[in-house]
């Protein structure tokens, strides 16, 4: 079939604009059409390449993730070599270096660079043709892998670029934002899987992922900062460089700038150590380079780091406290968590007196240990972190932590899963375990059993009186009244509410089941396909994969939980005490929100693109800019002008709280904690 002219030029068309509208969105964070407008121009492109597969390229904006999971990843040696900057901790230091530089030139150099240190994976990016060909980790300098697929999947990242140089090698650092952590990290924790311990660890495992399809789930971005080699254009200083990169469309590293001499890189110091917390990336401290590349050229590099730029490290971000002990936690899945306690910080608001170190790696590489005085950050994150360890001020007879041999809660000799970096403790009838399970079994995303928060659920677990899920309606109210603390009233009480509970939807049972892998989404995804606790039983893997948004490590964890014996008497004899082990139909549809835009304005309770992310999942189209088709604005605090341009269009607006009601009445919680 030949494909008509128009058609040809109309799909160029399609592509230079989605294009010009990425960058408008992902880079310079201005966009000019609503996400309606964008969906529209996508999904013509969409269409046309589906009817002439031959109009398909590898650099269309549709073609961002593709190709099957690699098998392993594909080693690159560096044209030019990745090298280390030379840090330097204070201003003394600093000076050193550019008395250094000016030795070596034989006069000051003329003119330098100070640009942001963007805390992520450094990576190097080959155009040839104005397209991109491949992208390489830093490795150990010299040899890196072939990640370019996972890189294609960096929104930011232009595929194809217009009045490009013949080749262009462009360094840049990939990232995770900060508001990505922290979702991916809160979905991560309801799952039950391993946290990662902060973006720079989220960014190296994300970059390296085999399957490009998971990779862009992982919401990557990246800034460039320097162009490493290019044919096809004069550059005379790294800055013409910069601009070079964003006049191509490339993400430049922000905030850099151009400074005659050192004097003027102080102020440049002093703005990001206090502006630092705002950035939705992090930063570790400043990058001053020497502006000519004939300078550079003849500063040259030592093996490992090269003289004609230096980093100026900011100390760790958060307060300052003292660590009194280190602590082993024991979860739902069996890992266990080293948490710091620490003496009590004002930290953003609140008293902060434990801190998660995350995992056994984690500690070890910050060599935490008791005694030690630490940097504590609260970030985006919902538990304090600890992130450096100030070896200053550490005691000389402080010990490093050993990984406990055994289970701290019941003894057992801990596994740990070779490539993994999780240390649990596999006996299932861990005190720990049950009672990790037990307290999410009835948390809020579960069955919601309020009346058993924390220490009424541990009494409940120390007098024997429940072991599983099931044995919540086992108990006796008689025995329950008669424990300290408790009356007939407070009995009766959660009588009523374990009698409620009996009545909640699938979903939130198979949640609470605490299924490996089963997070929310999952459960509502399961629930929602087969309807019955009964069929979802007797679906095999096959059955399970197909589900959309179901995949085979989910399939396998379902199908392998219902095997257990132990754990289908527990489903059934929670089926025999009257619990609900079917989804409503009425209301419950897998996209309540369809057809529904939105606005988001103003801060809200989390991170906007949380938000965002919660209302596309539930089939709303968020977008950017208010129109008479908006459905709704929501204002947060401080709501910006759209909230005007809504009362003039006389688009109805919500508060946070109304917004929950509005998704409540579709049958469904806006968050469920
Ligand atoms: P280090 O890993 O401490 O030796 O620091 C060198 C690394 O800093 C480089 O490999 C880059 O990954 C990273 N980096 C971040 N921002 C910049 C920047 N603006 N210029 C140069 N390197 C940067
Ligand atoms: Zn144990």
């Amino acid at each position: 079939m030949t494909v008509p002219a128009a058609v040809r030029d109309r799909v160029e068309e399609l592509r230079r604009e989605i294009r010009r509208h990425d960058r408008l969105y992902y880079v310079l964070a201005q966009p000019e059409i609503s996400d309606l407008e964008y969906d529209r121009l996508f999904a013509e492109l969409r269409e046309l390449e589906e009817r002439y597969p031959e109009l398909v390229t590898p650099d269309s904006p549709t073609q961002r993730v593709g190709g099957e999971p690699l098998d392993e990843l594909r080693q690159v040696r560096h044209e030019v070599p990745m090298l280390s900057l030379e840090n330097t901790y204070n201003r003394e230091e600093l000076r050193e270096w550019y008395a250094r530089v000016g030795r070596a030139l034989g006069h000051p150099p003329e003119g330098l660079v100070a640009e942001l240190k963007v805390d992520g994976v450094s990576i190097s990016l080959l155009y040839e043709g104005g397209r991109l060909v491949r992208a390489v980790t830093r490795g150990n300098g010299l040899v890196g892998d072939d990640v370019t697929a996972n890189a294609r999947t960096i929104r930011a990242l232009p595929l194809v670029l217009e009045g490009a140089p013949e080749l262009l090698e462009v360094r840049g650092e990939v990232y995770m934002p900060r508001s990505v952590f922290a979702a991916i990290n809160r979905e991560r924790r309801r799952e039950g899987e391993p946290e990662f311990a902060n973006p720079r660890n989220a960014t190296a495992g994300s970059i390296r992922l085999l399957d490009p399809a998971e990779a862009a789930r992982r919401r990557l971005s990246v800034w460039c900062y320097q162009v490493a080699r290019c044919r096809g254009a004069e550059l005379g200083r790294h800055s013409e460089g910069l601009e070079l990169l964003a006049a191509l469309g490339f993400p430049v590293n922000p905030g850099w700038q151009r400074c005659p001499d050192l004097e003027a890189v102080w102020p440049v110091l002093d703005r990001w150590e206090t502006e630092r917390a705002r950035l939705d990336f992090e930063i570790d401290g400043v990058v001053v380079k020497v502006d000519r590349l004939d300078e550079q050229r003849a500063l040259g590099a030592t093996a490992r780091a090269v003289r004609w730029a230096v980093a100026f490290k900011y100390p760790p971000e958060g307060r300052k406290t003292k660590v009194v002990d280190i602590v082993v936690q024991v979860g739902r899945t069996g890992v266990l968590t080293p948490v710091a306690e620490l003496e009590p910080v004002r930290i953003a608001g609140s008293t902060v007196s434990r801190a998660t170190l995350h995992n056994f790696d984690e500690l070890e590489r910050l060599d935490v240990r008791v005694g030690d005085t630490v940097w504590v950050t609260k970030g985006g994150e919902v538990i304090p972190k600890v992130v450096a360890v100030d070896l200053s001020e550490r005691p000389p007879d402080a010990e490093p932590f050993a990984i406990p041999e055994r289970c701290p809660a019941c003894g057992t000799p801990v596994v740990r899963d070779p490539g993994e970096v999780a240390v649990r403790c596999p006996n299932p009838q861990c005190p720990a375990v049950v009672a990790a399970r037990l307290r999410h079994f009835v948390s809020r995303g579960g069955m919601e059993i309020e009346g058993l928060g924390g220490k009424l659920l541990d009494q409940l677990l120390r007098e024997g009186m429940i072991s599983d899920p099931a044995s919540l309606w086992e108990l006796d109210p008689e025995r329950l009244a008669s424990l300290p603390g408790w009356g007939e009233l407070s009995a009766a009480k959660l009588a009523r509410e374990l009698e409620e509970a009996r009545e909640r939807p699938l979903h939130r049972l198979l949640f609470a089941l605490g299924i490996p892998h089963v997070g929310e989404r999952a459960a509502r995804l399961l629930a929602q396909r087969f309807r019955t606790m009964d069929r979802l039983m007797g679906a095999t893997e096959e059955e399970l994969e197909a589900v959309d948004g179901i995949g085979p490590v989910i399939a396998r964890s379902v199908t392998e939980w219902f095997a257990d014996p132990a754990n289908r008497r527990i489903v059934e004899r929670l089926a025999a005490h009257g619990v609900r082990m079917e989804e409503p139909d009425a209301g419950v549809r897998e996209r309540p929100l369809e057809g529904l835009s939105f606005v988001l304005t103003g801060s809200l309770s989390r991170p906007r693109p949380e938000v965002r992310a919660r209302l596309e999942e539930l089939g709303a189209r968020v977008s950017s800019s208010v129109s008479r088709r908006t459905s709704y604005v929501v204002a947060g605090d401080d709501p910006g002008s759209k909230l005007e341009k809504a009362r003039s269009l006389g688009v109805p607006v919500l508060t946070e709280e109304e917004l929950e009601a509005l998704v409540r009445d579709k049958g469904v919680e806006l968050w469920s904690r």
